[in-house]
């Protein structure tokens, strides 16, 4: 069986989730859940990064030990997981033994090939984004160039990892393998760093002791991104079954942590004498109106209540719709209710409400075989496996916005098909019973369809569907790609309202 192994960034332990964290998960999910359809095995892991000095001290200004300021904090995103239908096959925290291990295996493989080696450190360094940066890097005011607070002049006796021997091998690669890191800005943009020059990474600190220590010389712990990174392999690397998986094929990042995927973790491997991932995707943030969600602007919007309010397969398809992955996005709240009211309520659940109510009407809910029909009933067949063909090509190409589009354009066509072949006039007429049973499981089929389609993005809503039309709730993708699996004889369950309208209050 093929394999699929995708990832999320382990995310930092914040207590203020907000829908940022969602907008990566879910774009995973939805691309594992695709992956299962089109029948390979699927590994998918997300986590959560847990070490570093900002965390021991929030703990220590909380009176706790970092693990009891963190436990609940990994508990809520668990928890948000769930709620938004997250497939995820293991959720890996740094504080684990396991990871512990394989940090420092790979630590000390690094160092045993010679590319570890002890030096002094002078630095300017960010505490909230754990990453120091030279002179250079900073932003007009001084300060951090990611997050713009100010950075501090740190030294220290520390370990260092030979990243500027890799820069010719990593360029070599990167231009060799054009699909290594997407979007190509992000590709142009890490060429560009390289080419600028790399300095030797510090990996380690003894300012603080949150971390895993070095092997042989716990003084040290190990640098924050230098443990992180290797997340990505620790459920594989001693487990028979799944070293199958490595390389991952997706690695699915912020735009802001594109370096340290795409030159930090790829030089570590080569280091460590492993494979590199296929492929590193950086998508785009989500904003607001006012700009990149933070809790310092308030402008934060909290996944949890967005999901009690409107379900989460509503806010999955807004924001695998409205999102193109890889440019930043924007959240508005009436944009999302207008997209449910639009697209979901009236053109989806429209679409089934129609569809069972008239086949329980006009056949006692019941299937006819179908014949070939109209020149109307064939071309509207043919859109429906074109819309699959057109579908499956996008999505292998992660152009999950695209294909969400693509099959609402079909949505719109059987809407339309209803209005043009109008099926209540056909059932007035004794002579139409054919043409009236075609038109019906035509648009039963279409359905059917597009549950399959839908299911990585909405896999609750695909579930209601199957069950209404009452079909196997196990879809497959190539069942997709074939018109006429339902049996004549076929009874169809009872249509639900799949979305409820959403009052606009002026
Ligand atoms: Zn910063």
């Amino acid at each position: 069986m093929k394999t699929f192994y995708i990832t999320t960034p382990i995310y930092y332990p914040s207590a203020n989730l907000h829908i940022g964290h969602a907008y990566c998960t879910t774009i995973a999910d939805a691309i594992a859940r695709y992956k299962r359809l089109a029948g390979y095995e699927v590994f998918f892991l997300t986590g959560s990064d847990e070490h570093g000095q900002k965390i021991q001290r929030t703990a220590q200004a909380e009176n706790k030990t970092p693990l009891e300021y963190v436990d609940p904090i990994v508990e809520n995103f668990k928890e948000l997981w769930k709620k938004f239908y997250i497939s995820n096959d293991d959720f890996i925290r740094t504080s684990e033994p396991r990871h512990e291990k394989v940090v420092q295996e790979i630590f000390k493989r690094i160092q045993d090939n010679g590319d570890i080696y002890k030096g002094e450190y002078t630095g300017l360094y960010c505490t909230p984004c754990e990453s120091y940066w030279t002179e250079l890097q900073l932003d007009e005011n001084g300060c951090c160039p990611d997050c713009h607070r100010p950075v501090e002049k740190v030294s220290e006796e520390a370990y260092f990892f030979k990243l500027s021997k890799y820069a010719d091998k990593l360029l070599q690669h990167i231009e060799e393998h054009p699909e290594f890191i997407v979007p190509t800005s992000r590709r142009n943009e890490m060429i560009n760093f390289i080419k600028s020059g790399l300095e030797d990474l510090c990996i380690s600190r003894t300012s603080f002791d949150w971390g895993i220590p070095v092997p042989g010389d716990e003084r040290h712990v190990i640098y924050v991104w230098f443990d992180a990174v290797i997340n990505y392999i620790t459920p594989l690397i001693h487990n028979p079954d799944m070293k199958k998986f490595w390389p991952a094929d997706i690695h699915l990042v912020g735009k802001e942590i594109v370096r340290f995927h795409t030159i930090i973790w790829p030089a570590m491997l080569m280091a460590a004498n492993l494979p590199l991932p296929k492929q590193i995707y950086g998508h785009g943030w989500l904003v607001t109106d006012s700009g990149k969600m933070s809790k310092s602007k308030g402008n934060v919007v909290d996944p949890v209540a967005l999901v009690e309010e409107f379900g989460a397969d509503a806010i999955r398809y807004f924001l695998l719709r409205e999102i193109t992955l890889g440019l930043d996005g924007n959240f508005n709240r009436d944009a999302l209710i207008q997209r449910i009211n639009s697209d979901l309520a009236n053109d989806l659940g429209n679409l089934l409400h129609r569809t069972l109510n008239m086949i329980g009407k006009f056949q006692k809910k019941i299937l006819i075989a179908s014949t070939e029909g109209t020149d109307l009933d064939k071309s509207f067949r043919l859109e429906a496996l074109d819309t699959a063909a057109e579908y499956r090509r996008l999505m292998d190409n992660v152009q999950l916005s695209d294909a969400v589009k693509v099959v609402w354009k079909f949505i719109g066509r059987a809407n339309k098909y209803i209005d043009e072949t109008t099926p209540w006039k056909l059932a007035k007429d004794e002579t139409k019973r054919q043409e009236l049973a075609n038109v019906l499981y035509n648009l039963a089929e279409s359905l059917r369809i597009v549950g399959i389609l839908i299911s990585p993005f909405m896999p609750a809503t695909a579930e209601k569907i199957f069950e209404q039309l009452k079909v196997s709730s196990e879809p497959k993708l190539d069942d997709a790609e074939v018109f006429g699996l339902l049996e004549a004889n076929h009874e169809v369950g009872k249509p639900e309202q799949l979305f409820p309208r959403i009052l606009i209050e002026d």
